[in-house]
């Protein structure tokens, strides 16, 4: 199905050979490529945005993570004793 065209107006299936919709007469025909495109620009998008978070993060928590991970290791000796 996502490999069929289609009419951009009555959401027919049309062959790729086809110029126009042999239902409304339509010549706006979409191609699956436009789908598969904005598949992978979104993918890509997400991609990005992950790697930007994580990158953000991983500069600006790493040290307040590991003082809080060892000022809690230094309550629990405290405790502990
Ligand atoms: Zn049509």
């Amino acid at each position: 199905m996502l490999y069929q065209y289609h009419c951009a107006c009555c959401e027919k299936v049309v062959t790729s050979n086809q110029k126009a919709c042999h239902e409304c007469g339509s010549q706006n025909i979409r191609t699956p490529y436009g789908f598969w495109l904005f598949c992978i620009l979104a993918c890509l998008i997400a991609a990005i945005t992950f790697k930007l978070v994580h990158v953000y993060l991983k500069d600006h928590q790493s040290v307040p993570v590991q003082q809080s991970f060892l000022d809690s290791l230094n309550q629990s000796n405290k405790n502990t004793h």
